[in-house]
């Protein structure tokens, strides 16, 4: 008899092994385990889990189908409020949301409902059950700014609304950081991403690629010249901070964005793609959070002897607990409460190691979090060849700037009502990482809500 205070464990590949693959680490649960997990959910009437949840799934409900393996409906429970179930189920800080929340966490451990959710939407991936779609268009047409998850919700609900939608997406592929961020390893570009966006496409949306708002048009063109009643503005924060330390311009100091983007969107891992990489023997990767951790566990798989360098001590790691636990396992070192000074740079140029500062936690600052101090004396340096920078991203301005009367706050993201995303623009919604700053997927995927419901009610009323 299994000990129902534990999660049914979930099958993953060797760490060992993982370490030197761009496979998945995750194996997930197949129909018994899932069937097992999902009776330990005990169907609570106040159920404190969808108050975890940024976008409300009907948890209980959800779980209820998967208990007598009508996996089917199942997804249909998720689908009303989630249209990206399969990523979510990878990518969610679900230790902080949904599970954080669970009444089995107060005694064992909560129900493994980022499992449960995982497995549902693979369940609906390989045996293709589509979403249910409008019956007709309203004739109206929006359009969708970005195809990360804040565009790819927005233009899935008011496709389901009868909306005629199209996404302009500046890369070539679609999924935002979902493909051009989050490695291959934890989530799948082909088997998982792609096959999301076919469900958006198979609604209804149009998708442009190659097309850069505040570029190749304007919004303010879309609107005047295209016929758009309405845009949603789901760009994303893409541009990259840095310390200011010395040495910062040394060839072999990446931005994790760019390291990241080279690899997975470029593919630079794969031997049969030109895409050039400093792979680097001895790497450290400056910060803490989801990003660190995935450039770390990359350059990992490149080879490299790596260390994540991070100021605060390990309980304030921002990252998921389950990619800090991965990346131990795989073999990353952790710096905690250190700090780097400088970056050495050699004759030529390159990096050749990094000065850094011991660093002890103080007064909480305004963030909650208890400051880090520098330790008097406790210079010391580490010989490397590659630093990849993960200190956080902020908007890029190329919209706000061509945008007559949208405005932006002090860190260039977009002013925008939370409840339903309205901008100081008429017409123009925002949501996700371009409003937020850097945030998730889930709060990015909640503003796209938000933004569709916004601009049905502007397009009703108008
Ligand atoms: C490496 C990495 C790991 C992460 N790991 C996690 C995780 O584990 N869990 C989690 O919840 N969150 C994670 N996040 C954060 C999460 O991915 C983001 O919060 C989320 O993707 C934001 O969604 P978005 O739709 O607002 O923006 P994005 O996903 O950034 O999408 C914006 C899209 O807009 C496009 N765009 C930008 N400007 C223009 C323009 N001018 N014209 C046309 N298109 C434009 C971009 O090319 C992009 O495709 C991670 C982020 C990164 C970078
Ligand atoms: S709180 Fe936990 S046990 Fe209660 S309904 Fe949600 S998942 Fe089930």
């Amino acid at each position: 008899m299994a000990d129902v205070l534990k999660k049914v464990p979930v099958r993953e590949q060797d760490p060992k092994v993982r370490a030197t693959n761009f496979e998945e680490v995750c194996y997930g649960y197949n129909k018994e385990e899932a069937m097992e997990e999902a009776s330990r959910c005990i169907g609570c009437k106040n159920a404190k889990c969808v108050q975890g949840c940024p976008v409300s799934i009907d948890i209980p409900g959800f779980i209820s189908k998967v208990k007598t393996g009508e996996f089917e409906e199942a997804y249909k429970i998720i689908g009303k409020s989630s249209a990206l179930p399969a990523v979510c189920g990878r990518v969610c800080p679900q230790e902080s949301q949904c599970e954080g929340k669970c009444i089995r966490g107060l005694k064992g451990e909560p129900v493994s409902i980022g499992k449960l959710e995982r497995f549902v939407a693979d369940y609906a991936l390989e045996n293709d059950i589509k979403p249910e779609k409008a019956d007709s268009t309203n004739g109206h047409k929006v359009a969708v700014i970005g195809s990360g998850p804040a565009g790819l919700t927005c233009a899935g609900d008011l496709a389901k609304m009868g909306y005629e939608v199209t996404v302009f997406e500046a890369l070539h592929e679609l999924g935002g950081v979902l493909v051009y961020g989050i490695p291959e390893f934890r989530l799948p570009k082909q088997k998982v991403v792609a096959k999301e966006i076919d469900k958006v496409k198979e609604l209804g949306v149009k998708f442009e690629t190659n097309v850069v708002i505040g570029k190749s048009t304007t919004i303010d063109q879309l609107i005047e010249d295209e016929g758009f009643e309405a845009v949603f503005i789901g760009s994303g924060a893409g541009l990259p901070k840095f310390m200011g330390i010395p040495g910062e311009n040394a060839n072999g100091v990446f931005s994790a964005n760019e390291y990241l983007t080279r690899n997975n969107l470029m593919k630079a891992f794969d031997e049969s793609y030109d895409t050039p990489i400093a792979a680097g023997t001895k790497v450290a990767v400056i910060g803490g959070g989801n990003v660190a951790m995935d450039a770390a566990r990359t350059a990992l798989r490149l080879g490299a002897d790596v260390h994540i360098v991070y100021r605060r001590s390990e309980e304030e790691l921002p990252a998921r607990v389950e990619e800090v636990h991965h990346a131990k396992e795989e073999g990353v070192v952790f710096n905690l409460l250190t700090n780097p000074t400088e970056i050495l740079v050699d004759e030529n140029g390159y990096v050749k190691g990094m000065k850094c500062v011991k660093m002890e936690l103080g007064e909480p600052d305004a963030s909650g979090r208890r400051r880090p101090v520098v330790v008097e004396g406790s210079e010391f340096e580490m010989e490397l060849d590659t630093v990849i920078m993960s200190l956080g991203t902020s908007p890029n301005p190329l919209i706000s700037s061509t945008t007559e009367g949208l405005e932006v706050n002090k860190w260039k993201c977009i002013v925008a009502d939370e409840t339903n995303g309205q901008t100081t623009k008429e017409g123009v919604y925002a949501g996700g990482d371009a409003v937020t700053g850097a945030a998730t997927v889930i709060l990015a995927m909640g503003a796209g809500k938000a933004g569709a419901q916004g601009i049905h009610e502007y397009l009703s009323n108008k």
